[in-house]
């Protein structure tokens, strides 16, 4: 028997994501680029999806950060 998560989702686990993993909410679908930081929480480019401030939430539907889903590129 296996709990596990969503296929895909990060659920609060850093371990899912490396420094340049991009993550879309899956509720507005509101992509968090790390290249591109974001200007709403006035995260500067360059930081991780993990070293995003713990208060941060989707800058367009408040949603909360463990709804994104990693964005494979592959
Ligand atoms: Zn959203």
């Amino acid at each position: 028997m296996t709990a596990s998560f969503f296929d895909g989702s990060y659920g609060g686990d850093n371990a899912k994501i490396g420094p340049a993993t991009r993550l879309e909410c899956k509720i507005c679908w509101h992509v968090y680029d790390p290249a591109e930081g974001d200007d709403y929480w006035q995260v500067p480019p360059g930081t991780s999806f993990a070293e995003l401030p713990p208060h941060w939430s989707c800058p367009n539907c408040d949603g909360s950060r463990k709804d994104f889903m990693v964005i494979k590129d592959d």
